[in-house]
């Protein structure tokens, strides 16, 4: 039986990816704000270090860490979204390395968006405050926005921008070490998430009027059957790389680039 780690898995793809390890026969360890087996706000550090002793406390090693918690352009203040998109991920992912390097071919999954190339961010001094791990500046480049809506937008696009290259940066080591690490990028999920994204009065209407090829939503469990495929054994040799699952959505914005 793997143990498996899930974050955000009290609603919506981690809810989906925790009963499709479910189903598999997995032990599933959530950890979420609300709802969960393991609670914890991943928007503060304390919070975060309780989530990894708390998973330490209960597992010797773990095969699948999937990282979903996040919040999406709507939250306010847009600081929270840096603390608990990037910081909440980051410091999970390298705080339990140590036990998925003593688990069973092991495997770990960041959530990304398909956003995460639409803004030209990858230069900008919030990425490399993010990259350089410096919360305090990342927030206060974000809370210096006079447009909090933009500046929502940027803290969000910004911290999955910059999540991507958190799991390029670490294939050589994690690779030595042999745990796979991967990205999975989603479209509009049918999810609460996407559902207040699309009730949102100031981004509600761009959103719901948004083409995407396949003409429709992604449902989370289509989402969880891809995570589900990159943890597998089928897909040993898959690592260090980035899925869209999308409809084609980042194919219309972005035709020529990949
Ligand atoms: P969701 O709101 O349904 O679930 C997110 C979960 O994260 C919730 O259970 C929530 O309680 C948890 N969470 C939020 N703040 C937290 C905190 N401080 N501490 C601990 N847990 C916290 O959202 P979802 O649509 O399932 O999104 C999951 C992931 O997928 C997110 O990272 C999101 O950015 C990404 N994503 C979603 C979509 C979409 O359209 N739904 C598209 C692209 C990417």
């Amino acid at each position: 039986m793997s143990t498996a780690i899930v974050t955000g898995s009290a609603s919506g793809i981690g809810a989906a990816v925790k009963s499709r390890f479910e189903k598999n026969g997995d032990n599933v360890i959530g950890i979420d704000i609300k709802d969960a087996d393991i609670i914890a706000d991943l928007s503060t550090k304390e919070g975060r270090a309780s989530a990894i002793s708390s998973v330490k406390q209960r597992c010797d090693a773990i095969d699948r860490l999937i990282l979903c918690a996040g919040l999406a352009t709507y939250i306010r203040p847009p600081s929270l979204i840096v603390s608990v998109n990037y910081f909440g991920t980051t410091e999970l992912l390298d705080g339990l390395f140590d036990l998925l390097q003593l688990g069973n071919t092991p495997a770990a999954i960041v959530i990304l968006s398909n956003s995460a190339q639409w803004l030209s961010l990858s230069d900008s001094a919030y990425v490399q405050a993010l990259l350089h791990h410096d919360e305090a500046r990342a927030i206060q480049i974000i809370d210096e926005h006079e447009d909090i809506a933009l500046a929502a937008g940027i803290a969000y696009v910004g911290t999955k921008h910059a999540l991507g290259r958190v799991v390029r940066r670490r294939a050589l080591l994690w690779g030595k070490a042999g745990v796979r690490l991967n990205a999975v990028a989603p479209g509009n999920t049918n999810t609460p998430m996407f559902q207040a994204v699309m009730q949102d009065p100031v981004t509600g209407e761009g959103v719901r009027n948004m083409e995407i090829p396949l003409g429709r939503l992604a449902e989370p469990d289509e989402i969880a059957n891809l995570i589900a495929f990159l943890c597998c054994e089928e897909a040993a040799y898959i690592h260090g790389g980035i899925y869209y699952i999308d409809g084609g959505g980042d194919a219309l914005i972005r035709p020529d680039s990949f």
